[in-house]
């Protein structure tokens, strides 16, 4: 089984996008509990890499690599950095949220904070040709994500997959055919 509900959103979005191929390799951030991780394992098979990293501890996920570090800090990103190595991504996954503080304007922020550092990852990693998938909150700063994104990938679509239904104002950004820096 897996170890989150949130494992049928990626499973929805990918059955529809197909960007966790075999043999990709897969970053995978705010990776915990590990349902995400779980799903992107099986899909990329023994040819493929994931690696996630959450600010909470996880238990492992056989075939992955996990972080236990804070992606928005420096030590996070460079502990990332060492586990890709330079080596070209095909999918970056982010499904971060930031915890709620209840004062709206601030939590917005937060999301929209964790999306741009998603995006900056997508664009020092990223292989052309490959993905960004993000968990993203309509909003202040929306408009101009989905911009952001329009201008760096062949095409953006933003998801709402059926498993995500009640689950407040999140939509699924996917961008896929990254141009390339
Ligand atoms: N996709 C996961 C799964 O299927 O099990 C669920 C992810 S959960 C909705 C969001 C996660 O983002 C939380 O575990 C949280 O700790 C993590 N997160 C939020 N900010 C983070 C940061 N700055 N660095 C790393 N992880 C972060």
């Amino acid at each position: 089984g897996y170890r989150s509900r949130a494992a049928f959103k990626l499973i929805q979005l990918d059955d529809r996008d197909r960007f966790l191929g075999p043999g990709a390799v897969v970053v995978d951030l705010g990776a915990a509990p590990g349902g995400w991780t779980q799903v992107a394992v099986e899909r990329v098979g023994a040819s493929g890499r994931v690696v996630g990293i959450d600010l909470l501890p996880m238990d492992p996920v056989s075939g992955s690599t996990l972080l236990e570090a804070d992606f928005a800090a420096d030590e996070g990103l460079e502990a990332l950095r060492r586990e890709i190595d330079g080596g070209e991504v095909d999918a970056v996954l982010s499904d971060m949220a930031p915890e709620l503080s209840g004062i709206k304007v601030a939590d917005q922020a937060r999301a929209m904070e964790l999306c741009e550092l998603a995006l900056e990852l997508a664009r020092e990693v990223l292989r052309p040709g490959g993905t960004l998938v993000m968990k993203a909150f309509q909003g202040e700063g929306f408009e101009e994500l989905l911009r952001a994104l329009r201008a760096e990938f062949r095409s953006v679509a933003a998801r709402k997959p059926d498993a995500s239904r009640g689950e407040s104002s999140e939509q699924y950004l996917v961008a896929r055919g990254f141009l390339g820096n």
